[in-house]
C-alpha cells in the first residue's frame, strides 16, 4: 500500500518545509520504506525554468530534463531517489494541461471548473507514475492561506477522504517566534494557522515547530490542545548549525516514531541513522579549510546556486575540510574593480549563468586562474566564458566571443540549433519558446583516454545533467587544442564538445553539463572531491 504524506506550511515562508520533507523521506527510508518525495508548487508560471533565480532561486534539473523546484533537489541529496518530471507540478501546469483537454474536447461538453476538474487534475498528478512506493511525501509549496494555494489544499483534503485516514496523514510545519521583550515563546501564530487549514477542512495530524529554543512541554501541551493534535504529535523542530544534522535531530523528536505511529506501523525499532551522523560529524568538526572564490552574477541570492554550494561542501566533506566560499560579482571586474578579490583564492569557480551582463569579469576571472596556476572549475556558462577567454589569450583569436551576447566574427559559443536526444533529433531557432526547449537533461559523455577527467571519473563514459542553449563550437577545436587547451568530454557520436581542460595547469576544468545536481552528501561528485582537493593542495602553497 502506497501511503501519502502531504505537507503544508504556516505562518512565513521560508520555514525549510522542503529540507523538513527531504529529512522525513530519509528517516522513513532509513527505517527501509521505499520513499518517493514530490512538490506541488501553486505558482501559475508552467515550470521555474524561466524564472528569475534571484526571485526563486535555482532551477533544479532532472535526469529526465524537467526544469524543476530546487526543493527537488534537496530531496534527492536526502535521499538519493532520482527525481522525475512527474515530481513538481505546478497550478500553470495543471491549467495548462486541463485547458488542453477542454480544447480536445475531451470534457465532453462540461463546464470545467476549479472543483471537480483542476482538482481532479492535480489528484491525478499525486498519484501517477509510482512504482510500489510504500510512502509518497507531497510538499505544498507556499503558506497556508494563499489564494494560489486553495486548490492544491481542496485537492489532498478530497484525497484524505478517498484513500481513508491509514492512507493519509497532513503534517504542518508552523514557526514558534521567540519574543526577545516579554523573554517568551509565542504559540498563537500556529494556532491560527492550524485554524486556518481546519477552514478548508484539513486537521493537521503532526505540527512540526520550527524554533529557536526549546520548546518546553507546558507550550507543547498548549498548541496540542489547542490545535487539536495529540501532544506526542506536536514535534519541536529546532534550528541546527547543518543542515546534514536535522534528519538526526528531528528523529530525536519522535519524528518518524509519530508518522509511524499515525500509520499504524511498528516502530518499536530504531533506525540505523548512523550514516548521517557521520555526515553531519564531518561538516561541522572539519580538520581544515579552504577558500573558493565563487565568481558569479546572482551572488546576492545563496539560494540562486544551492545545488553548487552543496556540491562544494560535500567535496569538503570527502577531503575533510571546510570549503569557505566568497560570492564575488563578476562585475566588479569589469567596473575598474581589480582582480585582489581572488588573490586569497585557494581555487576559483565560475558556475552557469546567462546573458552578457558580468561575462568580461567571468573571462578575467578565468584568465586570473590559467595564469596564476590556481585550480579553476568552469561550469556551464563558466566553461564557455573559460574557452572564450583560452581563444582570446592563448589561441590569439582575438574577437572570440559567443553568440548569447549578440553576432560575434568569431563564435566560439553559438546557438546550439540541432543535436539528438536518445536517438531523436531535436531541433531549435532564435525564435523558439524559452521555456523548456533548452539542451535539458542527461546526456551521454565519452572520457578522453589519458584525460585528467577520466582518471578523475575513473570511467570511460558519464552521464551528467545539462541545461543550455549555446555551446561551444567544434570547428575551433583544432586551434584550442595546438594553444593547449584540449577537449577532453565529447558526446558519444563526437559532436557535442562536454569537457574541456589545460593539461598543463595544476588543475583546470571546464563542463558544458552541470556536476553539481548530482552530487550527493554520501556520493560527493568525483569533480567536487578533485577539486577541493586541489584546493586544499593550492592551500598548502601559499
Ligand atoms: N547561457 C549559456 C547557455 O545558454 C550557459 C547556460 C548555463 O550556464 N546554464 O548556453
Amino acid at each position: 500500500m502506497t501511503r501519502f504524506i502531504f505537507i503544508t506550511g504556516g505562518v512565513v515562508s521560508s520555514l525549510g518545509k522542503g529540507l523538513a520533507s527531504a529529512s522525513l523521506g530519509a528517516l522513513l527510508q532509513a527505517r527501509g520504506y521505499k520513499v518517493r518525495l514530490r512538490k506541488l508548487d501553486p505558482y501559475i508560471n508552467v515550470d521555474p525554468g524561466t524564472m528569475s533565480p534571484y526571485q526563486h532561486g535555482e532551477v533544479y534539473v532532472t535526469d529526465d530534463g524537467a526544469e524543476t523546484d530546487l526543493d527537488l533537489g534537496h530531496y534527492e541529496r536526502f535521499t538519493n531517489v532520482d527525481a522525475k518530471q512527474s515530481d513538481n507540478v505546478t497550478t500553470g501546469r495543471i491549467y495548462s494541461q486541463v485547458i488542453a483537454r477542454e480544447r480536445r474536447g475531451e470534457y465532453l461538453g462540461a463546464t470545467i471548473q476549479v472543483i471537480p476538474h483542476i482538482t481532479d487534475a492535480i489528484k491525478e498528478f499525486v498519484k501517477a507514475d509510482l512504482n510500489g512506493e510504500d510512502f509518497v511525501l507531497c510538499e505544498i509549496g507556499g503558506t497556508v492561506g494563499d489564494i494560489e494555494s486553495l486548490p492544491f489544499l481542496e485537492a489532498i483534503r478530497q484525497l484524505g477522504n478517498d484513500l481513508g485516514r491509514r492512507q493519509t496523514m497532513f503534517v504542518h510545519v508552523t514557526l514558534v517566534p521567540f519574543i526577545a521583550a516579554a523573554g517568551e515563546l509565542k504559540t498563537k501564530p500556529t494556532q491560527h494557522s492550524v485554524r486556518e487549514l481546519q477552514n478548508v477542512g484539513i486537521q493537521a495530524d503532526l505540527l512540526l515547530c520550527r524554533s529557536e529554543q526549546t520548546i518546553p512541554d507546558s507550550e507543547r501541551r498548549k498548541i496540542a490542545n489547542f490545535c487539536n493534535v495529540r501532544e506526542d504529535a506536536v514535534i519541536p523542530a529546532m534550528d541546527v548549525k547543518n543542515i546534514y544534522q536535522v534528519p538526526v535531530s528531528y528523529h530525536a523528536e519522535g519524528l518518524d516514531r509519530e508518522v509511524c505511529r499515525h500509520f499504524e506501523l511498528d516502530y518499536a525499532e530504531e533506525p540505523d541513522l548512523e550514516p548521517w551522523e557521520h555526515v553531519a560529524k564531518r561538516a561541522v568538526e572539519p580538520e581544515g579549510e579552504v577558500a573558493v572564490a565563487v565568481v558569479g552574477k546572482y551572488t546576492g541570492l545563496k539560494d540562486a546556486y544551492k545545488s553548487l554550494s552543496e556540491a562544494l561542501a560535500h567535496g569538503g566533506i570527502a577531503n575533510n575540510v571546510k570549503v569557505n566560499l566568497k560570492w564575488i560579482e563578476s562585475e566588479i571586474f569589469e567596473n575598474g574593480g581589480t582582480v585582489q578579490a581572488l588573490e586569497d583564492a585557494h581555487a576559483i569557480l565560475v558556475p552557469g549563468g546567462f546573458g552578457e551582463r558580468g561575462a568580461e569579469g567571468k573571462i578575467e576571472a578565468a584568465r586570473f586562474a590559467r595564469e596564476r596556476g590556481v585550480p579553476y572549475f568552469g561550469i556551464c556558462f563558466g566553461m564557455q566564458m573559460a574557452v572564450v577567454e583560452a581563444a582570446r589569450n592563448l589561441a590569439g583569436i582575438e574577437k572570440a566571443g559567443s553568440t548569447e551576447f549578440g553576432p560575434c566574427e568569431e563564435p566560439i559559443v553559438g546557438l546550439m540549433t540541432e543535436w539528438k536526444k536518445d536517438g531523436i533529433r531535436e531541433t531549435r531557432d532564435e525564435g523558439s519558446d524559452k521555456g523548456g526547449t533548452m539542451r535539458l537533461g542527461a546526456y551521454p559523455c565519452v572520457l578522453g583516454d589519458n584525460s585528467r577527467v577520466k582518471q578523475i571519473y575513473d570511467e570511460a563514459e558519464i552521464s551528467e545533467r545539462h541545461r543550455h542553449r549555446y555551446e561551444v563550437n567544434m570547428a575551433y577545436e583544432p586551434h584550442l587544442a595546438k594553444a593547449g587547451l584540449i577537449f577532453s568530454g565529447k558526446s558519444p557520436d563526437g559532436v557535442l564538445p562536454e569537457i574541456v581542460e589545460i593539461p598543463d595547469h595544476p588543475w583546470f576544468i571546464g563542463v558544458q553539463f552541470h556536476p553539481e545536481l548530482k552530487s550527493r552528501p554520501f556520493q560527493p561528485h568525483p569533480l567536487f572531491t578533485d577539486f577541493i582537493r586541489a584546493a586544499v593542495d593550492q592551500s598548502r602553497l601559499v
